[in-house]
């Protein structure tokens, strides 16, 4: 859908529009939006003034008749917020708003996610999957997916702790019967993130392996004798934009990772009748060829590329720009901006405010659900 078409069409006569919440917040404020064709069908007959601005009426399907008979048109193409390079602005000037909306998931909300998906399908094992570094708008092209807001900074730590959560996915799972518990990842105890995140896992309880080939083939192996809590945490994009010689081709490394994903979920149908799959990932990426008309901050070498901790002195030009992410103090660049250029064997860069960033994909996949979403 084009925006500013659509808002030029307003203008001349009222248009339905379907009801996205992303377009309603991609609307400019000049907007006269109804809520639904009763409510502008009623300003009508209340013959209150309209006010002279582009005028647009929310419909689901039973408002697209009355629309039909006053004769109004319908937009009903689809609105892709990702593809839009207007709603980064969006993101950075309501992101306050965006994270106080139930409608929309959150990162630090896929815990509690989680849990009540467990509690409604019960499945026999429970999976979590958490990819290093990875987009909403790549993972959609291969699994059916869930946007969810990184509501915090969308760096590696920050996000695979609002991931496990406090308390953690297993202690939750635990207190509703999944009391056997396995995890799987790259790092031994002895790293700090790993240490964390796997922190109520027992030694024998979490298996470092160099692939997830190696998780999955240990995974066949197991004999669940009772309701049983897996977390799995996979490589993704993050590596290939911090350090790659030449080019990484994002989409293929995207396409084998969705690969894994599904024979994740085969591996599980093998197992159990009843499995839940959701996968996740920790932030996206924004990759270089987004980047070309960005402004190269002056004085950040050595500093992080996309964000301002809360010690840190920020420009003045950019104290009105910054979007404040958390309660931590951390200051977030929009998608304009870097505070330094990227090295020659870097692709991308996160830890700032764009869609690129900061929306992830929630993919939920479970036997009788096939391969939707959440
Ligand atoms: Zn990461």
């Amino acid at each position: 859908m084009d925006v500013p078409r659509l808002i030029r069409m307003a203008r001349e006569t009222p248009v339905g529009i379907p009801n996205d919440l992303f377009l309603r917040l991609r609307l400019p404020d000049e907007c006269n939006v109804f809520p639904n064709a009763q409510s502008f069908r009623e300003a009508l007959n209340g013959h209150r003034p309209m006010p002279n601005s582009p005028t647009l009426i929310v419909c689901e399907s039973g408002d697209r008749r009355v629309l039909e008979q006053m004769s109004l048109p319908f937009e009903d193409t689809h609105y892709d917020f990702y593809m839009d390079p207007a709603f980064n602005d969006v993101l950075c000037m309501r992101y306050e708003f965006l994270r106080s909306l139930a409608t929309i998931p959150k990162q630090s909300q896929v815990p509690r996610i989680f849990v009540e998906l467990v509690k409604r399908t019960q499945p026999r094992v429970a999976v979590i999957m958490v990819i290093d570094g990875l987009s909403y708008g790549e993972a959609r092209d291969f699994i059916p997916s869930t946007p969810c807001l990184v509501d915090g900074l969308s760096l590696t730590r920050e996000g695979m702790l609002r991931i496990v959560g406090s308390p953690t996915l297993a202690e939750r799972l635990f207190s509703i019967g999944y009391r056997s518990r396995i995890g799987f990842s790259y790092w031994d105890r002895h790293n700090d993130l790993g240490n964390e995140i796997f922190r109520v896992f027992a030694t024998d309880q979490s298996c470092v392996v160099k692939s997830l080939d190696d998780a999955l083939m240990r995974l066949a192996e197991m004999k669940l004798e009772e309701n049983t809590f897996v977390q799995i945490v996979r490589s993704g994009l993050d590596s290939y934009a911090h350090h790659h010689l030449d080019r990484p081709p994002v989409h293929e490394l995207t396409a084998e990772i969705c690969a894994d994903i599904r024979r994740t979920a085969q591996v599980l149908a093998s197992m159990a009748d009843n499995y839940l799959l959701l996968v996740t990932s920790d932030h996206g990426i924004l990759w270089e060829d987004t980047l070309a008309t960005s402004s190269i901050l002056p004085g950040g070498a050595g500093s992080p590329i996309r964000y301002y901790s809360a010690n840190e002195s920020v420009p003045q030009s950019m104290r009105k720009i910054l979007v404040a992410v958390d309660e931590d103090g951390h200051k977030a660049l929009p998608i304009r901006y870097l505070r330094r250029a990227l090295g020659s064997r870097e692709w991308g860069c996160h830890g700032g405010i764009s869609v690129h960033e900061s929306f992830v994909p929630i993919m939920v996949l479970a036997p009788d659900r096939g391969k939707s979403s959440a």
